[in-house]
C-alpha cells in the first residue's frame, strides 16, 4: 500500500496525535479539555497546549460526537488526490457540542438540506487499508 499515489485527505499521526486517531479507529471522537485554574476550555484541532491560556496542562476527553452546522461550501472542484473523484463534496465547519469549532465534510444530506444550525452526528469514514478513519458529520436525523 505503501506505492500509493500521493493523498491529501489523510492526516499524518505523530507520537502526540496518535491517541486521536487510535480513538478514530474505534468510532470516537476526542477533543482536547484545559484543565488550568480558571480556564477549563476544550479546543478541536488537537493542541499540546491550551489556545485560550497557553497552559499546556491539557487532557484528551472523548466528545459526545453531536455538533451544528455553522457554515459550508460545496466543492465542485479539487485537482489534489482523490479529492478530484469526489466532488462535489461539502466542506463545512462545525460547532462541537462541547463548544469548539471544527473543519470537517457533511455526508449523506443533500445541498438543498443543509441548515445552519441543522443537528449533526460524527460519523467515520473508513478509507481503507492502514489509512486512518477520519470523522466526519452526517444529519442526526438520518443518524443509526
Ligand atoms: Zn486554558
Amino acid at each position: 500500500m505503501s506505492t500509493t499515489a500521493t493523498r491529501y485527505d489523510l492526516p499524518e499521526a505523530d507520537a502526540f496525535s496518535r491517541p486521536y486517531w487510535d480513538a478514530a479507529a474505534d468510532g470516537r471522537l476526542l477533543i482536547r479539555r484545559c484543565r488550568a485554574d480558571g480556564c477549563g476550555a476544550a479546543h478541536h484541532y488537537p493542541r499540546e497546549f491550551c489556545p485560550r491560556c497557553w497552559s499546556e496542562d491539557v487532557v484528551w476527553e472523548a466528545a459526545s460526537g453531536r455538533a451544528t452546522l455553522y457554515t459550508w461550501s460545496v466543492v465542485h472542484r479539487n485537482d489534489l488526490p482523490p479529492f478530484g473523484g469526489r466532488v462535489p463534496y461539502t466542506a463545512a465547519v462545525v460547532d462541537l457540542a462541547e463548544g469548539p469549532r471544527m473543519m470537517t465534510e457533511i455526508v449523506d444530506c443533500p445541498e438543498a438540506e443543509l441548515r445552519i444550525g441543522m443537528e449533526l452526528l460524527v460519523h467515520f469514514r473508513d478509507v481503507g487499508g492502514d489509512g486512518p478513519a477520519v470523522p466526519v458529520f452526517r444529519p442526526a436525523a438520518g443518524a443509526s
